[in-house]
């Protein structure tokens, strides 16, 4: 059996990103850049007023007050999408609007609420000005030529923002991997059938469908496997033409658990089936031919844990991504809890972000099949193998998985 930390640099060993795709713009959101991006044009492209007001000579307002106006001549007006028709010259202005190019001989922009413009073809300035005052300089954002995007980049709305104002309209980004999701069992059957005595809904399939795609990837639906070595067999060869394998149940010790030896009869290279936590024991790793098969535990709690420490950080490594591991941090217990040391427990826990910090309630019911405590759930409480538990009050790790829980609710 080896530790939680051991299997995941054992898993991450055998990942490597996909290949890349070309994608419109509009695709590239929450994926990750394959490429470089470079800008051809500066940004701002030329100086440009911050504001409506009247471009100047900076100088030409000298002691400009409220109580003591300073009279230029408006020479021309200056929209946005415009260009200047000729220079500023003394006692000239150029009325301009918020992002037109200043004209030249302009060193300033006066906010038109420090203006009056009371006689036809003339302003008044009422406010001291400074020169570069309400001007946004070229290229103070980036220059032409540099790179203003990295490779390896998440796509967020910020780097669409970028990628637009450079005007990318195609770009490459890693593949999303295609990851084929199956259940086993003979209990099992599909939603929609009422189970006959004996018969449970498959719910494994689509809690991991589910992760899949909230890991931006794509699920690939298998269905269900009986527990035959045969029918394992059929839908794991399917499965081989995915990026990678996740199937649940049938990885114990059990009479029918098939699943290692189908894997390792297809040529799987079985790199552990043990991992030491709780819940979520029964894991095996291998991989055929190139694409890595993770065999999950069946009860229903321990697929998802397991998913979330080792499938996710895998598929996100696969799409590129640099940070893949879920992000940990310091929350107060509002309970006791008590743990049967030796191994690594994830427990089912409700944290509260508040002023202070953070708080996290462990919750009622951990058993690896109760399925309404991870409803209620937003993290694990991660409770290291020696220990027994901890005390109300104890600072205890835990790692949200619900990004809601960076929202809160407005009265
Ligand atoms: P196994 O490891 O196959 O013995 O499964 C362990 C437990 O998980 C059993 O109670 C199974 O009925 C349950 N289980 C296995 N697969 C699924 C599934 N796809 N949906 C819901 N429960 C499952
Ligand atoms: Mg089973």
């Amino acid at each position: 059996m080896i530790t939680v930390e051991d299997a995941l640099t054992q898993i991450l060993k055998e990942i490597r990103p996909l290949g890349l795709e070309s994608v419109t713009l509009a695709n590239s959101l929450c994926r990750t850049l394959g490429e470089d991006i470079r800008a051809a044009r500066p940004n701002p492209p030329w100086d440009n007023s911050a504001m409506d007001g009247y471009a100047l000579r900076a100088g030409d307002a000298t002691g400009a007050a409220k109580d003591s106006a300073v009279t230029l001549d408006v020479i021309y007006d200056l929209p946005a999408g415009s260009t200047p028709k000729g220079p500023v010259n003394k006692g000239q202005a150029v009325r301009i609007m918020t992002g037109a190019p200043v004209p030249p001989g302009a060193d300033a922009v006066v906010m038109v609420e420090l203006t009056a413009s009371l006689t036809e073809g003339k302003v008044d300035i009422r406010g001291s000005v400074r020169p570069g005052d309400n001007i946004r300089k070229a290229g103070e954002d980036f220059k032409a030529g540099d790179i203003v995007l990295k490779k390896g980049a998440y796509v967020r709305p910020a780097e669409i923002a970028m990628l637009a104002t450079v005007g990318v309209s195609y770009l490459f980004v890693h593949k999303r991997p295609r990851v084929a999701v199956l259940s086993t069992g003979d209990e099992l059957v599909e939603i929609g059938q009422t189970p006959a005595p004996g018969k449970i809904s498959n719910s494994n399939g689509h809690a991991l469908a589910a992760l899949v795609a909230e890991s931006g990837a794509v699920p690939v639906q298998l269905g269900i496997a009986r527990d035959t070595k045969e029918s394992l067999k059929e839908k794991l060869s399917i499965a081989r033409s995915c990026d990678c394998i996740i199937s649940s149940g049938g990885v114990s010790v059990g009479d029918y658990d098939f699943v290692k030896d189908v894997l390792k009869e297809l040529g799987s290279q079985m790199i552990f089936w043990k991992v030491s936590m709780k819940p979520g024991k029964p894991l095996a790793f291998g991989v055929i031919g190139g694409v890595p098969a993770f065999g999950l535990p069946g009860n229903p709690i321990s697929s998802m844990v397991a998913f979330e420490q080792f499938v996710r950080p895998s598929l996100l490594k696969m799409s590129g991504r640099g940070p893949i591991c879920r992000a940990e941090l310091n929350a107060t217990l509002t309970k006791d809890v008590k743990i049967k040391p030796g191994r690594t427990n994830f427990l089912r826990g409700l944290l509260t972000l508040n002023d202070g910090g953070a708080s996290v309630a462990p919750l009622e019911g951990q058993g690896s099949g109760v399925i309404s405590t991870m409803v209620a759930a937003n993290c694990y409480i991660i409770v290291g193998m020696d220990s027994t538990g901890y005390a109300k009050g104890a600072v205890v790790k835990v790692q949200p998985f619900d990004p809601s829980v960076f929202l809160k609710v407005r009265a």
